[in-house]
């Protein structure tokens, strides 16, 4: 056998490698449903790839200079083929799932898109109906306190109990109305504050004194342990007394006998505020939940008082809008609950 010069050798090597280019492009045109621009040029080069090893080791074996190279390009010649299809299935495989994964990304931004559009619709609804329920439920306080105060001529006795369940009422449907407006200004980002110098003590203390009443109507002992001194933080007032009332309305709520305290304290860094009280307490397991919107644990669900599982969500928003923190220690069912808050003191 006589050897091939390289101008030879280069030749069939560009020859060949020139055919299997164009029948690989061919080929693949079909799997890209004849779309050039679906062409994926990764597979192309790595069959081009294999292509050229396969023609040079078959030239190889062809030009060999003795019938043991021969044998030994041979098996090399077929090892190559073995691994240039295990490389080509590899990388098809890997192409294929990218596609699919392209396809799902896609196919989950527009499910995302759709949910978003969903969800500006629903919370729109919502504070269209809210703003829509306002008036009326206004009206009925209203004219239901204007009668109990006898504005429109003696009240009968028998007349005063449903007078006052419906002040109730209105008034629960009121602050309903007010937490789904809440709810909806969180989720848009539009919860506004108005920052300004608060005195925690002074707040605590008119919070107590408006509760006691409350507390006293339903038997329980309100307490508080308070410092001598006034502590100062920086924060919306309106806001943060609405946080403070709804752990407290709370605990008025799902507290049957015993107490309910609040304790002020402070360090250098921040105030601590603690409202604990002798209630129906909470599950270890559910109280991660506690916090989220809609969540009405089995224990409210028990003891069948009103409530929608939002007070505590709006509350923990506000809390933690005014870079503070809250959270929750029960010992379980009928073991008495404490919400906890800090938050950062005016230096
Ligand atoms: P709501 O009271 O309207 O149901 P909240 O968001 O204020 O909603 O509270 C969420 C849930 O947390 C309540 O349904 C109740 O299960 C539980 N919870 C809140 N405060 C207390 C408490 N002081 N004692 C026991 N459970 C409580």
């Amino acid at each position: 056998m006589t050897s091939p010069s390289t101008f030879q050798l280069l030749l069939v090597v560009v020859l060949v490698a020139f055919i299997a280019t164009l029948f690989i492009i061919f080929l693949n045109l079909k799997y890209a449903k004849k779309n050039i621009r679906s062409l994926e040029f990764k597979i192309i080069s790595i069959e081009l790839l294999v292509l050229t090893i396969w023609t040079a080791s078959l030239t190889k074996t062809f030009f060999s200079t003795s019938i043991d190279f021969m044998g030994l390009n041979l098996a090399l010649f077929i090892l190559s083929i073995i691994f240039g299809v295990s490389l080509i299935k590899t990388v098809l495989k890997e192409i294929k799932t990218q596609k699919m994964v392209n396809a799902l990304v896609n196919n989950l931004r527009i499910i995302n898109d759709r949910l978003r559009q969903l969800d500006t619709q629903k919370s729109e609804f919502i504070s269209l109906a809210s703003h829509q329920m306002r008036g009326p439920v206004t009206s009925i306080q209203g004219y239901a306190g204007l009668i109990l105060d006898n504005d429109y001529g003696e009240v009968p006795e028998k007349m005063k109990a449903p007078l006052e369940h419906i002040l109730h009422s209105g008034k629960d449907l009121s602050e309903m109305i007010n937490d789904f407006l809440d709810v909806v200004k969180i989720e848009k980002g539009d919860l506004k504050f108005e920052i300004e110098r608060i005195d925690v003590t002074k707040m605590i203390q008119d919070i107590k004194e408006h509760y006691i009443i409350h507390a006293n109507k339903k038997g329980l002992h309100l307490k508080s342990k308070l410092p001598d001194s006034s502590i100062f933080i920086k924060a919306d007032k309106g806001k943060i007394y609405q946080a403070i009332t709804n752990i407290l309305d709370n605990s008025l709520k799902y507290t049957k006998e015993g107490s309910i305290s609040i304790v002020l304290n402070s360090n250098k860094e921040k105030v601590f505020i603690d409202i604990t009280d002798t209630g129906i307490g909470i599950n270890k397991n559910e109280q991660d939940f506690l916090f989220k919107k809609f969540n009405r644990l089995s224990n409210a669900k028990e003891i069948d008082v009103s409530g929608i599982g939002l007070g505590l969500f709006i509350t923990k928003e506000i809390i933690e809008s005014h870079g503070g923190n809250i959270s929750v220690e029960s010992e379980g069912k009928g073991k008495g609950s404490t919400f906890k808050i800090d938050m950062p003191l005016v230096k």
